[in-house]
């Protein structure tokens, strides 16, 4: 069901920007997936995005996961939920019974946790290896260099199944140097699914981009960009 609300045309808004990037960049509006960076917004709003069509989900936190399991988990179509916030050990079990990616692999003991709780449980769960490809002291993510090594274990890991990379792009005002990170983020999975090692068949996601840059990352190969302010508003600080 398609309702027609501020949110709605918000997001008609976004999807006619992605289609337009991507023909710019010459390439299918459907290449390029839109996850609804829903963090801080509250579940009743989350789920009116969802009834105008959002099939995606990114919560930073996995408290506020569980709080909005109980509203997304009883729509008609519950959204697939994507973790795009740093995740603590602790919060591993939690996660993995509300969320269906985690976008911010950064370290190989957080990667073994997280296989050794999907095995146990007997699932398997999507992973995207994040990268800081502007290395940045604030942003969390694998340094460029150690990526490639870390996105190979991770491939290599039972239960859990790489799907790709993700980075935050450089917080800069000079387009071609976000530009730059995105591109590097596209050379290192071309290494990763180059390399034919096993489990790296499927990690073929670039989940780059945000409301302010999305045109940059999909001119870089984005298949999944993460938009919130543009379709939610600004955010209060935190
Ligand atoms: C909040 C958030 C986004 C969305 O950012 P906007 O600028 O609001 O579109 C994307 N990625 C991550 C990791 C985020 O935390």
């Amino acid at each position: 069901m398609i309702t027609s609300s501020p949110v709605s045309e918000a997001i008609a808004a976004v999807r006619a920007r992605v289609a337009a990037a991507a023909e710019v960049a010459g390439r299918a509006p459907d290449d390029v997936r839109i996850l609804f960076a829903s963090k801080t917004v509250s579940a009743e709003r989350a789920a009116e995005a969802v009834l105008a069509g959002a099939e995606q989900l990114g919560e930073s936190r996995v408290q506020e996961v569980v709080a909005k399991a109980e509203v997304l988990g009883a729509l008609p179509q519950p959204p697939r939920i994507h973790l795009i916030g740093h995740l603590q050990s602790n919060k591993v079990n939690a996660a993995l019974r509300h969320v269906d990616c985690i976008e911010t692999i950064d370290a190989l003991p957080l990667a073994e946790r997280i296989s050794d709780r999907c095995v146990a449980v007997g699932r398997e769960l999507d992973v995207l290896v994040q990268v800081n490809v502007s290395g940045e002291p604030s942003k969390f993510g694998v340094a460029p260099d150690d990526a490639v090594e870390l996105a190979l274990r991770v491939a290599a890991l039972p239960g859990v199944r790489l799907r790709g990379l993700m980075t935050i792009g450089a917080n800069s005002p000079d387009a071609e140097v976000v530009r730059a990170g995105y591109a590097l983020l596209r050379e290192l999975r071309h290494t990763i699914v180059g390399s034919g090692a096993p489990g790296t068949e499927d990690a073929a996601e670039l989940s780059m981009g945000m409301s302010g840059d999305l045109e940059l990352a999909i001119a870089e190969g984005a298949t999944t960009v993460r938009v919130g302010s543009a379709v939610f508003g600004a955010r209060p600080q935190v």
